[in-house]
């Protein structure tokens, strides 16, 4: 079957990668937009202790989580290595013990069905501290040792050289557009080139819109603006430090080599504007301060600026484009698409080749997405 995907963030590539190792004759179209999300993402991979009660969203958190380390050691077969993913465990923080109490046993309950979430403790600050020392004292935290990081631009990187491995073929470019007949999606254009194929699929993230318009489909994926600042420290070995999740909902990541990532902003007014602001990287590091006084005396390296794509309920879409035939396409991954965005790939591409789906599309109506 020759496919042609649109759009190689984290979804994109996973179907890539996927379509590819089945045999499917794969092309993956990419414009690399600025504020592509899956290079900003902090890469929390970590959805059991949500207090998101949504069941849909939570089925596929859940299983993209636990689609991880599978999904690491095919790409190790295939010779990638370079992903960032680690478990290294993640604490959530609060001062109060009543609520890490109620915290813990919800992580507790909730490992009946999901053993990955591994070990559950109450930690005490010292203990706390010792997991990661710039934080502020009195803070005791829920440890959870199945809480992995990954880096999204090195796994969607991984992805695509593992698609590509696998015959696989990329092109860069910015002016695609698709080619119908009778509501019969046949391929798509780029630059005067004409490229049938037996399907396209769409996964574009926040720019899906633009894409749709040109058939009269007004698709409803906003982009939420977000910012997130990379810092570095010297002279610890950050590459195990936990994932930090405090009480205001923002969140610490450490990486290899003093590398820690603080975040992040959520700007729904914001639109496509890719700039970083005095507002958003100040908000930031208040609040990163306030939980880790120790970051103080970090180098401040970088902010990085993504557009999280939103579909209506927060809640992501998969399927077949209604009405019409020849077109799949998924989105809505929101802030968890690091943690859905492979699992969800693998569905995409078995749903391109008619196999069996680990969920239930009627959940993740595309229809629900698309203005009458
Ligand atoms: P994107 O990564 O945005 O990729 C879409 C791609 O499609 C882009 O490369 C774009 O250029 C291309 N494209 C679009 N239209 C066209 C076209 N017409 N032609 C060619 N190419 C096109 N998730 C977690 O699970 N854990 C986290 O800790 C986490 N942290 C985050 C922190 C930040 C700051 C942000 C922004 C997001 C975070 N997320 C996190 C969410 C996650 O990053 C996103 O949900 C996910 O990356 C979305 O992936 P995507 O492939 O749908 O879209």
């Amino acid at each position: 079957k020759k496919v042609i995907v649109i759009g190689a963030g984290i979804l994109g590539a996973s179907t890539a990668y996927h379509l590819a190792k089945y045999g499917a004759d794969v092309m993956v179209i990419d414009r690399k937009d600025k504020g592509q999300a899956t290079a900003a993402a902090a890469g929390i991979v970590c959805p059991w202790v949500s207090q998101r009660r949504n069941k849909a969203w939570y089925h596929l958190v859940k299983c993209g989580a636990k689609y991880y380390p599978e999904l690491i050691e095919k790409l190790k077969e295939d010779g990638e290595t370079e992903t960032g993913y680690r478990r290294v465990g993640a604490i959530s923080l609060n001062r109060d013990t009543e609520k890490l109490e109620k915290m813990a046993e919800r992580a507790i309950k909730r490992r009946e069905e999901a053993p990955e979430i591994g070990e559950v403790k109450i930690l005490p600050p010292e203990e706390t501290q010792k997991l990661f020392p710039p934080i502020a004292a009195g803070y005791g935290s829920v440890y959870v040792s199945g809480g992995a990081r990954v880096d999204g631009r090195a796994l969607c990187n991984a992805l695509m050289k593992g698609a590509i491995k696998n015959g696989a073929t990329l092109i860069k470019d910015d002016a695609v557009s698709l080619i119908t007949n009778n509501k019969k999606i046949l391929g798509v254009k780029i630059q005067e080139q004409e490229l049938t194929a037996d399907l396209v699929i769409v996964t574009g993230g926040a720019w899906s819109k633009q894409l749709l318009d040109s058939l009269g489909i007004c698709f409803k994926v906003t982009p939420q603006k977000a910012q997130i600042v990379h810092l570095e420290i010297n002279d610890a070995d950050t590459g195990k430090w936990p994932v930090i999740m405090p009480p205001n909902n923002q969140y610490i990541l450490s990486f290899e080599a003093g590398r820690i990532v603080v975040g992040a902003t959520h700007e729904d007014e914001a639109g496509f504007d890719h700039r970083v602001t005095a507002g958003g990287v100040h908000a930031i590091l208040e609040k990163a301060l306030e939980i880790a006084p120790g970051l103080a005396e970090s180098t401040f390296v970088e902010t990085r600026v993504g557009f999280r794509p939103f579909t209506p309920g927060f809640l992501p879409i998969i399927g077949a484009l209604p009405e019409y035939s020849g077109l799949f396409l998924a989105n809505g991954l929101g802030a968890s698409g690091l943690t859905s965005g492979p699992f969800l790939g693998l569905q995409l591409a078995n749903l391109a080749l008619d196999m069996d789906l680990e969920i239930d599309l009627d959940q993740y109506p595309v229809a629900g997405a698309i203005a009458e």
